[in-house]
């Protein structure tokens, strides 16, 4: 079968491969501690899952506006103006399903073939192929973990070409859980206000997951100049325990951006789910008790599994500041189990197999990250499955 070009240049995603091949193990019978899936481990908070029932029941199942609802685009533009100071109109915001829908609309709506978008290694896995789909060129800056795997200024001047298009942004970030200082985002926008073209791509899904009493800001809080230029993509699924019903949502500053997507999408998938924009409307008008008590249990996680993995020979980590990630070096650990001929090859790759293989445990491959000898953990399930993976990770270092 003759494919399209396109789909030679990408790969399916990883992190859900990795959920997919656990799951079928785990439903073979296997005892698979699955700590991949980038999700909530929580229900979906009772107001929220109300709310999509009295939608239902009310008869909202019906084709709405492509952007969004008129209730749940008040919602987003009440929802960035309370909490994050950004004042947007209606044709300024537009929901769509998932905040990865909004990049992919993002990317579809700006980039021409050969545009280069900057993307920050440890990145998400979906970045690089989304902008390949959009016939643009991934330009891969390495960040390394003495940068605590931030971008940094001077390495963002030195990327930036007469082709650069876009550049993305994620803090906290996936999959490393750092976050960007208001003075290292000032220093980046120092940069970028130097090139009045580049669109900022800001992923925000993060933000409220957020540890040691950091603020969430993002590039446009520290530096208004680069509003209209900057889309910025946000969503109910890590917040609010949605990540099956499919809502995220972009705002720019810029309306023909806006319109842009909202066209792309209008001949793609049209409105997102009728029943889940209610649900998440409901999200957002409803206050934020429910979000601590998820908070305050991905702080005890947090805290848990940073002290384990540093404890483990041959793994070093950074203490996460956001998201659920930990990401862990692991070349100590990589080199030694190929010395011991447990692993073929002295890659991350290798690693997470055997993890996989042999000690029933599943992470994420630093490489599908753009970043080698690393593997990423998600600690958005319970304590004690955190303590039952992180035991088979000791005993697979110690055998
Ligand atoms: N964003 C989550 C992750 O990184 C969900 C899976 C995905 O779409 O990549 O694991």
């Amino acid at each position: 079968m003759n494919l399209a070009h396109r789909v030679s240049l990408i790969k399916e995603s990883p992190t859900l491969a990795v959920m997919a091949r656990a799951g079928k193990m785990k439903a073979e019978g296997k005892d698979v501690v699955i700590l991949a899936a980038g999700e909530p481990d929580f229900d979906t908070p009772d107001h929220i899952k109300q709310a999509a029932i009295e939608a239902i029941n009310a008869g909202k199942t019906k084709y709405t506006p492509v952007g969004g609802t008129t209730e749940l685009k008040q919602a987003i533009i009440h929802k960035f103006a309370k909490e994050n100071n950004l004042q947007y109109a209606a044709n300024q915001v537009s929901a769509s399903a998932g905040g990865k829908h909004c990049i992919f609309n993002a990317l579809q709506a700006i980039l021409s073939s050969g545009d280069e978008v900057i993307i920050p290694a440890p990145f998400w896995v979906s970045y690089p192929d989304m902008v390949l789909l959009s016939a643009g060129t991934p330009v891969i800056v390495s960040c390394t973990i003495e940068d605590k795997y931030k971008l940094t200024a001077d390495k963002l001047q030195k990327a930036i070409t007469p082709k650069t298009k876009a550049i993305f942004l994620n803090s906290p970030s996936n999959p490393t859980g750092m976050v960007y200082s208001d003075n290292e985002l000032l220093a980046l926008a120092n940069v970028l206000k130097k090139y009045p073209d580049i669109i900022i791509i800001t992923d925000d899904i993060y933000e409220h997951i957020l540890f040691d009493g950091l603020q969430f800001k993002n590039i446009v809080n520290v530096a208004p100049e680069l509003y209209d230029r900057t889309i910025v993509i946000n969503g109910v699924s890590k917040a609010y325990a949605m990540t099956g019903w499919r809502i995220g949502f972009s705002a720019c500053g810029n309306t023909s951006i806006i319109k842009a997507m909202e066209n792309i999408q209008s001949q793609s998938t049209s409105n997102a789910c009728s029943i889940a924009q209610a649900a998440a409307a409901a999200a957002l008008n409803g206050g934020h008790a429910c979000l601590q008590v998820m908070k305050d249990a991905f702080l005890e996680r947090r805290n848990y599994v940073v002290e384990r993995i540093n404890k483990i020979k041959g793994l070093r980590c950074l203490k996460a500041e956001g998201a659920f990630y930990v990401f862990f070096e692991c070349v100590d650990a990589i080199n030694s189990l190929h010395q011991a001929g447990k692993i073929a090859q002295k890659t991350d790759l290798a690693f997470a197999n055997y993890l996989l293989e042999n000690f029933l445990l599943a992470g994420v491959p630093g490489s599908a990250f753009g970043l080698d000898d690393h593997i990423r953990i998600s600690f958005a399930t319970s304590m004690e499955e955190l303590a039952k993976g992180l035991d088979r990770l000791e005993e697979a270092l110690n055998k």
